[in-house]
C-alpha cells in the first residue's frame, strides 16, 4: 500500500501509482449500489441540502444511487487533479497517463486521491456541519480512523442525536440509538421511519443530518 498510497511512493514511481488507480477506476462498474446507498439518496430528496453524506470511499457507488452532493473527504476515483493547483480538481473516465495535463492550466495531473500522511478534503465543511447538525448517524464505518472517528464526538458535544448502525462493533456510551444489522438492511428501514418524522421538517433549527458510511471500498484505508 505503502507504494501506491503516499506521496513518496508517487514521486518515486509515478507510473505505478497510475496505473493502479486506472485499474480501480476501471473496476467501478463491476461495484453496485446497495439498498443503503439507494435509501441515503432518497433521503436526500427529503432533506435537500440539510443533509451531509459523507463518505470515506473514493468510488461512485453514492452516485449511481442517485445522490448529487455526497463530501468525499478521502477524494474520487472518478476525478483528477493538478499538480499546481490544487483547487484544480476535474471529472475524469478512463486511463490516466503521466502526460495527462490539467484542462485549465496544462500541468500534470495527479489521481484525486488522499495518501497517507495527508489532510482528508472538505474539513471546513465537515467541521460546520458537524457544529450545526440536529442528527448524525453512523453507519458501517469501523471509526478507528482518525479525523473520522472523533466525527461523533463533535457532534455529540454540540447536542446532536447520535445514531449508530452496525454489524459487529458496539457503540459508543453516548450513542442515543444504535441498530445492530447490516447497513443494507437497516439504513433503508431507518431512513423510511425517519422521513415520516417532524425531524425532517423545515424549522427555526435547521435539521442537518450527518451521516458518515463504511470504510473501505476500492481503496481498503485500514
Ligand atoms: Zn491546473
Amino acid at each position: 500500500m505503502e507504494d501506491v498510497a503516499t506521496p513518496e511512493g508517487f514521486r518515486r514511481d509515478p507510473e505505478l501509482v497510475i496505473s493502479f488507480y486506472n485499474k480501480l477506476r476501471r473496476n467501478l462498474p463491476n461495484a453496485q449500489p446497495n439498498p443503503a446507498h439507494r435509501a441515503l439518496a432518497r433521503l436526500e430528496t427529503v432533506l435537500g441540502n440539510r443533509l451531509c453524506l459523507v463518505t470515506q470511499n473514493v468510488d461512485d457507488l453514492h452516485e449511481r444511487a442517485g445522490s448529487t452532493r455526497v463530501v468525499h473527504m478521502h477524494g474520487e476515483l472518478r476525478k483528477l487533479r493538478c499538480r499546481r493547483d490544487p483547487a484544480h480538481v476535474v471529472p475524469f473516465d478512463g486511463d490516466q497517463t503521466e502526460d495527462t495535463s490539467c484542462p485549465l492550466c496544462g500541468a500534470p495531473m495527479r489521481p484525486h486521491i488522499v495518501w497517507f500522511g495527508e489532510m482528508p478534503l472538505r474539513m471546513d465543511e465537515i467541521e460546520a456541519a458537524l457544529s450545526d447538525c440536529t442528527h448524525f448517524a453512523y453507519i458501517g464505518t469501523s471509526s478507528q480512523v482518525y479525523p473520522a472517528a472523533g466525527f461523533r464526538h463533535t457532534a455529540k458535544a454540540r447536542g446532536a442525536k447520535v445514531l449508530c448502525i452496525n454489524l459487529e462493533v458496539e457503540p459508543d456510551p453516548g450513542t442515543d440509538l444504535f441498530l445492530r444489522g447490516a447497513a443494507g438492511t437497516e439504513v433503508p428501514l431507518w431512513v423510511e421511519g425517519f422521513s415520516r418524522t417532524d425531524a425532517t421538517r423545515e424549522g427555526p433549527r435547521s435539521v442537518r443530518l450527518w451521516l458518515l458510511e463504511p470504510d473501505g471500498g476500492p481503496v481498503d484505508r485500514n
